[in-house]
């Protein structure tokens, strides 16, 4: 039962029901000289992942000889948003590449590489909010892609609150919504089998109890994009779309 609320954000600003996250398509093999590639687009974000290794690492004392080791390198295109970018490293790029490697890492098992580094490119020519989680979506596909040892799927998703209404898949309008509550932004990632929670991040306040009906919301639609993953990942002309 939905249960009443009074918010000053009563209708999505573009028409969606408050649990409903945007069209998606799909891709698999995008960057055909990686070992692993997947595009992933949900309403106007876009994210393309590629896959390179396991190779040796080098230099040599990072080697870890019971492991190999996952390194992701997020970034955002200069034209992916109105205002150009300035290109190149950036905290913000830095820390998403470090919860994205965080959260990858634990549905991977790279035991039987040991001394070996495997790279994931997550870069974004598109964004309308949510590129963290698109990238982990795309990441994910093309390290399944790229026949990476996979303990289990992952699955992410940002919910947001605007003012005190709960949605899936939020965009940067309601991320720049101000009135009221203002907005804030929880980017989640859910592994496929255990159902566990590998990335959760929080932009804004939220009292304890609306957070756990937010992440409640998330795994739901984590589900729906788990779907579109393994369907890509089994379709011969590799692409796939929620409508
Ligand atoms: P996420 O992309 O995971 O939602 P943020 O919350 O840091 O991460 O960013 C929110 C959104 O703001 C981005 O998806 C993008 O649409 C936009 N954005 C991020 N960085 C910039 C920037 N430097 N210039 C303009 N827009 C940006």
């Amino acid at each position: 039962m939905v249960k009443k609320i009074e918010s000053l954000y009563t209708k999505r600003n573009d028409g969606r029901a408050f649990d409903e996250i945007r069209p998606i398509k799909v891709e698999l093999g995008v960057i055909p000289s990686a070992e692993g590639s997947a595009m992933f687009q949900t309403g106007d974000t876009r994210a393309i992942a590629a896959v390179r290794g396991p190779r040796t690492f080098h230099p040599q004392h990072m080697q870890n000889p019971e492991t190999g080791i996952l390194r992701v390198n997020y970034g955002m295109m200069p034209f992916s948003v109105w205002e150009r970018i300035r290109p190149g490293p950036s905290r913000r790029s830095e820390e998403i590449s470090k919860v994205s490697e965080w959260a990858l890492s634990s549905v991977i098992d790279l035991s039987g590489f040991p001394n070996t580094v495997v790279d994931v490119f997550v870069q974004i020519p598109q964004a309308d909010a949510g590129t963290r989680v698109a990238g982990l979506n795309a990441a994910a596909i093309a390290l399944a892609h790229a026949g990476i040892p996979m303990k289990e799927m992952l699955s992410a998703i940002a919910v947001g609150k605007i003012d005190k209404t709960l949605v899936v898949d939020i965009n940067k309008e309601e991320e720049d919504f101000k009135e009221g509550e203002g907005s804030t932004d929880i980017p989640m990632a859910i592994t496929s089998r255990k159902k566990d929670i590998a990335l959760l991040q929080l932009d804004g306040k939220i009292s304890p109890d609306k957070l756990k009906e937010a992440i409640k919301m998330g795994k739901k639609a984590c589900e729906k994009i788990l779907e579109l993953q393994v369907k890509v990942l089994k379709e011969i002309n590799n692409k796939v779309e929620n409508e």
